[in-house]
């Protein structure tokens, strides 16, 4: 029995690493995403802050070209002076240019105001960038560290695969026929090892009788609470036995 049951444990391993290694393996898209995340969220700010700038400029522009009018008008309204006929003309023509004049002053000041801003703006943009440039260096890297350690568990479950499948044949059949029926029903893990009194798997004491037979090791015996196959590695009966003699 003793030998038989050796395949069953290395099955066991096998399989076990290839739950780990798959469950990792799981894992990766999701830690792709998150970096990919990461990576638009910082395009985003300097997107963001680039187009504020578009729409300073844009706004510049605006203010830039009323003034031109407005100081258009004011030209026309000075030659007009010479052309008017009366004193209240003149006068009302006077009070015209002072109130234009007015109103590009107050445009001026918008437009330094607007020139503030984009140096804000710019800066915004140059910090952004270099958050950018930073952050995204360290990213490329995190994500060439996950890349290839995809490419180790890929190649990892492969040599296992190849490994399991050698074994198989070695496993007697109502042995793998057990194995695959509990595997199914217990997540992968169809063996307990044991080395006190407990099933190492769900921690249920063993009855005294079941131990004994446990340890001499010639019948499956079976976790009366997980239905797991027990298998004894602590000391052997006997060396116990001359112990205690
Ligand atoms: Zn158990």
């Amino acid at each position: 029995m003793e030998q038989e049951f050796e395949s069953l444990i290395s099955l066991q391993e096998i399989d076990k690493k290839l739950i780990s290694l798959k469950k990792e393996l799981n894992q990766i898209p999701l830690k792709l995403k998150e970096i990919e995340d990461k990576r638009k969220k910082n395009q985003e700010e300097l997107s963001k802050a680039k187009e504020k700038l578009i729409a300073n400029q844009k706004k510049r522009k605006e203010l830039e070209l009323e003034v031109q009018s407005l100081k258009e008008k004011v030209s026309k309204y000075k030659k007009q002076l010479y052309e008017v006929k009366t004193n209240k003309e003149y006068a009302s023509m006077l009070k015209e240019i002072e109130f234009t004049e007015g109103e590009i002053e107050k445009l001026e000041e918008k437009i330094i105001e607007e020139l503030l801003n984009a140096d804000e703006i710019q800066a915004e943009i140059k910090k952004a960038e270099e958050i950018n440039q930073r952050e995204n260096n360290k990213l490329q890297e995190e994500e060439q560290k996950i890349k290839s350690k995809r490419e180790k568990i890929l190649n990892e479950i492969e040599e296992l695969n190849k490994e399991r499948k050698e074994l198989i044949p070695k496993v007697p059949k109502n042995y793998l026929e057990l194995y695959e029926k509990i595997f199914s029903k217990k997540n992968g893990i169809v063996l307990s090892p044991v080395s006190d009194e407990f099933c190492s798997v769900c921690n249920m004491r063993i009855r005294p009788q079941m131990l004994n037979e446990l340890k001499s090791n010639k019948d499956l015996i079976f976790c009366e609470n997980c239905g797991r196959i027990l298998y004894w590695v602590g000391k052997p009966a006997s060396e116990k036995k001359k112990k205690r003699a």
